[in-house]
């Protein structure tokens, strides 16, 4: 829906009108995310129990689904000033390219160093961290991105930061490694002989290209064996949602400054985190039946939590350490195939857009890498932005809804999540580029071993 008239290319908002506030879509929903449970006692988990874990004001956002809003602290809301608010942009080259009658939008999170939106929640928990007087955090990260973003936010705030990277992208993309030892983070291939977790895997496994989960259980050992470290995690968790609800909120201020309503919104989704934070206001409008949004999340065609895996309880990392979450799951032990979107790799799903797509809130489809990166070079080519892998599956999807309102006439608006830049993935644009790329989708013999790494839990 639009007024008729022509959108500015970028619609800004001012840097006073960058939300003071988080928005929990928690608070709206009328099925709560399911709680995490304690593996062993299969009870939930209380601040107490996670406290080993996480710091102490992260795990009661874990826990929070009553409060709308949490309030933004100063010193957070002041590093945001240095990268949003984060530009609108109304895609009219791609518009033109497609020929299309559809109103195309995309939020831009690629404005920062770290090149993605992870900055967003990144800054958040390093200032908690800080907050407790913690001497650093440990974290794993895939493609890098998420390391990244965190080493930034470690040296604003003088903290050490441990990060275990996925070994295909430490391998892939060394230049990443070297941003994040630039911002005095130290980082180690997964698995790692390092950890007790990551001897096991690589005595089971050689040669494994490695996995999240099992980056995720190495970094959750040293946490909780190092006096004054604390475990992050940048996506998959309530409290990364709730930070994300930045991207969701700049959106509709600014698409409200213009007088647009959309119709479609679009985002990857690997672990949920950037299309739960750019959906939140709008599905809260839906949650409350103030509005209705034809909602997609997009996918890997080789990785489909959302599209072909369970909706049970399943533990977030391969070695078993996490508390077990109730998700769309591939199951704990799968490992995808050596795709290029690394941010999508994770074998799981958000528990809150898990439990939305469960109640029919949105629908979520999966996509091919070659079809993938077909659209990132359209939109590159016309929008001028070279994009990241992972939002490229957004672009894919938006250009697929922009083309049957082509065939259609249907003048719809779509918004879609641009998450970030794509110039240390040219290891998958040069595959793209030499036509060797190929498109490997698991059969359903290859999700059932996953599956199979499901426990059967006794539930009540
Ligand atoms: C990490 C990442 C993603 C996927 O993570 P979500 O938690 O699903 O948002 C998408 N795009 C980029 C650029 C990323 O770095």
């Amino acid at each position: 829906m639009t007024t008729g008239k022509k959108a500015p290319y970028k619609i800004y908002l001012e840097e006073n009108e960058i939300p003071k506030q988080w928005y929990n879509v928690r608070a709206d929903m009328k099925n709560k995310p399911a709680p995490l449970l304690n593996p062993a006692t299969l009870q939930p988990m209380t601040v107490e129990d996670l406290s080993p874990v996480f710091c102490k004001e992260l795990a009661e956002q874990e826990l929070n689904n009553d409060d709308a809003y949490i309030t933004i602290p100063d010193e957070i809301y002041n590093f945001y000033k240095m990268y949003r608010p984060s530009p609108l942009v109304h895609a009219e080259f791609l518009e033109k390219a497609l020929d299309t009658p559809a109103h195309i939008y995309y939020k831009f999170e690629g404005n920062n160093t770290s090149g993605s939106h992870k900055l967003n929640s990144a800054i958040a928990q390093a200032y908690y961290a800080k907050k407790q007087g913690l001497k650093g955090v440990t974290t794993e990260t895939g493609a890098g991105q998420w390391g990244t973003a965190l080493s930034m936010a470690c040296s604003f705030f003088d903290l050490d930061c441990k990060v275990y990277m996925v070994k295909v992208s430490y391998e892939q993309k060394p230049f990443r490694r070297e941003v994040m030892r630039t911002y005095g983070a130290s980082v180690t291939p997964s698995p790692s002989d390092t950890t007790e977790i990551g001897r096991k895997i690589l005595q089971e496994h050689p040669g494994t290209t490695g996995s999240l989960g099992c980056a995720i259980s190495e970094a959750v050992e040293v946490a909780v064996g190092t006096e004054g470290y604390r475990y992050v995690l940048g996506s998959v968790l309530n409290q990364v949602l709730l930070h994300q609800s930045i991207i969701g909120l700049e959106t509709k201020a600014a698409l409200d400054k213009i007088g647009v309503k959309p119709d479609i919104i679009i985002g990857c989704a690997g672990g949920g985190s950037n299309l739960g934070g750019l959906i939140s206001p709008f599905v809260g409008e839906k949650l409350r039946g103030e509005a209705d949004y034809d909602i997609i999340a997009v996918e890997p065609a080789s990785c489909p939590s959302l599209t072909r895996g369970k909706f049970v309880y399943d533990f977030c990392d391969t070695g078993m350490v996490t508390p077990i979450a109730k998700m769309y799951t591939l199951g704990h032990d799968f490992i995808p195939s050596a795709n290029h979107a690394g941010g999508l790799r994770y074998h799981g799903m958000s528990p809150v857009l898990s439990q939305l797509y469960a109640d029919g809130y949105m629908r979520a489809i999966s996509v091919e890498q070659t079809s993938v990166f077909e659209a990132a070079e359209l939109f590159a080519r016309t929008e001028g932005t070279l994009p990241a892998p992972e939002s490229s599956h957004a672009i894919r999807a938006a250009i697929d809804e922009a083309l049957k309102c082509k065939e259609t006439g249907e003048e719809k608006t779509i918004v879609f999540g641009l998450t970030g830049t794509g110039y240390f993935d040219m290891v998958a644009y040069e595959k793209y580029n030499n036509k060797e790329m190929t498109d490997y989708v698991p059969t359903d013999e290859d999700l059932a071993k996953g599956f199979a790494s499901i426990p059967d839990f006794d539930l009540p």
